[in-house]
């Protein structure tokens, strides 16, 4: 398949769950995440019409985006160490990792010294698994009211890996239970709190199903991913 054909398919699969739960499609923003693919399938895909795309390391990025046309738009999914906040907030529009109050200040500070307004989600670690990054949701309630006063933070919404599992379809509760985490902070706050970044190659059809507005689609998009690579970055 070309890329042209892969990009195809998946905004069809998008559209089709859409379709299920009687949602409009345009509600849902397909992030494709390029991490470890090279600049050139980055290219084909964005001639395929893909201009939003994803990475989960400053370091690979920061070439990455400098060898492409500025007309494509980035984001960074993965975890960040605050150490690299200053270098990485030029590079994307949003962020998907937020999983602490420190790395949230240490961003809001420094946007504030670049005269930035970074879009984040803020990371869920829904299940409380001991090996994955996030927020843990009671922790999340009680740091929302010092979230909500950070004014150089435009907060998108939350984001969620769920457990690996056998079955796309398990990944659904934990789906819903990100919504639901969603629309009692936003009661909580008094705010609109619109975006839910959930859903990835093996689970995007049921994430979007139950409320996703952005699927971090990798190795659909891509073809395969080396192993080794894939491994290591949703553990600390
Ligand atoms: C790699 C990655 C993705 C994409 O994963 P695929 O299974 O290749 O679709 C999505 N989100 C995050 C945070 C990732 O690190």
């Amino acid at each position: 398949m070309t890329a042209a054909e892969r990009l195809a398919e998946i905004t069809g699969r998008i559209a089709e769950a859409c379709r299920r739960a009687g949602r409009d499609p345009r509600e849902v923003e397909l992030l494709a995440v390029s991490k470890t693919f090279p600049p050139a399938a980055v290219r084909e895909l964005a001639e395929a019409g893909q201009l939003l795309f994803g990475e989960n390391r400053v370091q690979e990025a920061e070439p990455k985006i400098a060898a492409l046309p500025a007309r494509l738009r980035w984001h960074l999914v993965g975890h960040l160490q605050r150490n690299k906040v200053r270098r990485a907030l030029p590079l994307f529009e949003a962020f998907h990792g937020v999983d602490s109050l420190r790395l949230a200040r240490e961003l809001a500070d420094t946007a504030a010294e670049l005269g930035l307004f970074p879009r984040i989600y803020l990371e869920v670690n829904v299940a409380g698994e001991e090996t994955k990054f996030g927020f843990r949701p009671a922790d999340l309630r009680a740091a929302w009211p010092e979230l909500l006063e950070m004014p150089r933070l435009e907060i998108q919404g939350l984001m969620a890996i769920p457990p690996p599992a056998e079955d796309p379809r398990d990944a659904r509760r934990w789906f819903v239970a990100l919504q639901d985490l969603r629309d009692r902070l936003a009661q909580d706050g008094g705010v609109s709190l619109p975006g839910l970044s959930m859903g990835m190659s093996a689970d995007f059809e049921v994430a979007v199903e139950e409320g996703s507005t952005l699927v971090r689609v990798g190795t659909a998009l891509f073809g395969g991913r080396r192993r080794a690579e894939e491994s290591d970055e949703l553990a600390p």
